[in-house]
């Protein structure tokens, strides 16, 4: 028995410490929820892209009891730092349902472009309190930075984003798409880009942006990938890894056949791989 009691005792030693010490550079995840909704988390960080949407156009919605969590902020949602919006469209954003989120869960900052705030300002549950969690991005041509504090750090959100174009040709340029680099932790660098176009030379006028830090794991949607490769997509974006999202809920048979990684199945949860190069 005491020979027990003292193995127990090593094991709460053990546990405390390991609590105590936490890794200093915990792993990073990915959790699929539906076409471009995903939740990124390292360490405590967590941050949400395009998790609020109610309207399907052929893709998936996030499930009804998943849509429950986020609301409620019951795990995996519970601490949620950031919530990214990349436009408003109906299949990546809902105003009403965000001011809701918004006024739910009173820790969480949004990250939309300008748009989206005016949608949910004339939307049903706009509160002016709301405008101090909301960080608008503007619709310019340069790129945008900003850190956000988190769980004790001052720069644990570290956000840099531009506008690239939405896909469907010069008719839809008047949309605000945002494509977010994201950098949790000083660790895992993600990038989000709503529905960018696969045209090329948008990505070019924006080669310093995308130079300025590698991304360990992009999510463009999958015409991107579908259009250009991995290898060429990583390098366009300067990611080491590219999975394609905005699947449809019948996938294209020329995404099947491609070879190529993509998120298609609600919950399907990827580790982010990180890189070799250096994280400042
Ligand atoms: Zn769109
Ligand atoms: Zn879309």
């Amino acid at each position: 028995m005491k020979h027990l009691l003292t193995a127990l005792a090593a094991m709460v030693a053990l546990t405390t410490a390991a609590l105590a010490h936490p890794p200093e550079t915990p792993g990073a995840e990915a959790r699929y929820l539906a076409n471009e909704a995903i939740l990124v988390t390292a360490g405590e960080t967590k941050i949400l892209f395009d998790p609020l949407f109610s309207t399907s156009f052929g893709y998936p919605l996030v499930a009804p009891d998943v849509r429950a969590q986020i609301m409620a902020g019951e795990a995996p949602f519970d601490g949620v730092d950031v919530v990214f919006v990349s436009h408003v469209h109906g299949d990546h954003f809902d105003a009403a349902v965000m001011n809701q989120y918004l006024a739910a869960q009173p820790d969480v900052t949004l990250i939309a472009p300008h748009r989206a705030l005016l949608d949910m300002q004339g939307a049903a549950g706009w509160d002016i309190a709301l405008d101090a969690r909301i960080e608008i991005m503007p619709f310019v041509a340069e790129p945008q930075a900003l850190s956000l504090p988190a769980n004790g750090r001052a720069d644990a959100i570290r956000i840099e984003a531009v506008h690239i174009p939405h896909a469907g040709g010069p008719g839809r340029a008047g949309i605000q798409n945002m494509a977010y680099r994201v950098t949790l932790n000083n660790t895992a660098t993600v990038m989000h880009l709503g529905d960018a176009t696969p045209d090329t030379a948008i990505y070019s006028t924006h080669r310093a942006h995308f130079e300025a830090r590698r991304t360990d794991t992009a999510f463009p949607p999958y015409w991107v990938l579908l259009r250009h490769g991995s290898n060429a997509t990583g390098a366009l974006l300067n990611a080491d890894a590219a999975i394609g999202i905005h699947v449809p809920i019948n996938v294209p048979t020329d995404l099947e056949r491609s070879g190529e990684d993509f998120l298609s199945v609600p919950g399907e949860i990827r580790v982010i791989e990180l890189g070799e190069h250096a994280h400042d």
